[in-house]
């Protein structure tokens, strides 16, 4: 896991980058808000220790923006002000845990691994193509962060896609997919639920290619202009 370290006093930031590296995180560490703002909008990370007292911005401010922009990374808050109203605050604006200062390093440790944890149980319920989300658990889908409608057969063709992208993927094996909850479904409404679906997600530049003969394969996701 990639871990952001935002933490404006040298000693301590080398020492926790040292600490998390010993432990097999890909520890990085910038020195101001404004830095970690750019580096999260830039780079994808696991999580970020978020200083609270920083120079310029604090680590409350940019917490706020993060999580008013849908910036869901998680954020563990360092506060060197034990006060509860700090934390309660840090907690309501979306940190996802805190630690006081200081701290001991096995509790730091523990914290970022239950962090760790979770983000992965929940990145399991989610999945991910470009603009398109899918929420497992939720049945909901999005498309550039928009509510898409998604009857159910066409999510569990598109499922089948998602499972293979890049890999052609015969109507038959849709078929064989989906047939526990439409045993009668042929071939040929593959088709239509394809084509429904083409028609949803193509705008926003997702590709289910036909392969002629053979079946469909959803494309990886090629940003415009990338
Ligand atoms: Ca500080």
């Amino acid at each position: 896991m990639r871990v952001l370290i935002v933490e404006d006093d040298p000693l301590l930031a080398d020492g926790l980058t040292q600490t998390l590296r010993r432990q097999g995180y890909r520890a990085d560490c910038v020195g101001s808000a404004e830095k970690a703002e750019l580096a999260v909008g830039q780079e994808e990370f696991g999580l970020v220790i978020l200083d609270v007292g920083l120079p310029g911005m604090d680590g409350f401010e940019l917490l706020r923006r993060w999580r008013a922009i849908g910036q869901a990374v998680p954020v563990l808050v360092l506060t060197a002000r034990d006060a509860l109203g700090d934390r309660v605050f840090g907690l309501n604006l979306g940190a996802d845990d805190y630690l006081t200062k200081p701290f001991a390093t096995e509790e730091l440790l523990a914290r970022v691994a239950a962090i760790a944890r979770r983000a992965r149980n929940q990145s399991s319920m989610r999945r991910v193509h470009g603009p398109l989300a899918l929420d497992m658990g939720a049945r909901r889908a999005s498309l550039d962060d928009k509510p898409l409608d998604l009857p159910m057969r066409e999510w569990t063709v598109l499922e089948v896609l998602l499972d293979n992208v890049e890999r052609v993927v015969s109507k038959e094996q849709i078929v064989t997919a989906v047939c526990t909850w439409e045993d009668d479904m042929s071939p040929n409404a593959v088709e239509v639920y394809v084509s429904r679906l083409r028609s949803k997600l193509e705008p926003a530049g997702i590709v289910i290619r036909t392969v002629r003969g053979f079946g469909y394969m959803l494309e990886a996701f090629a940003p415009p202009g990338a």
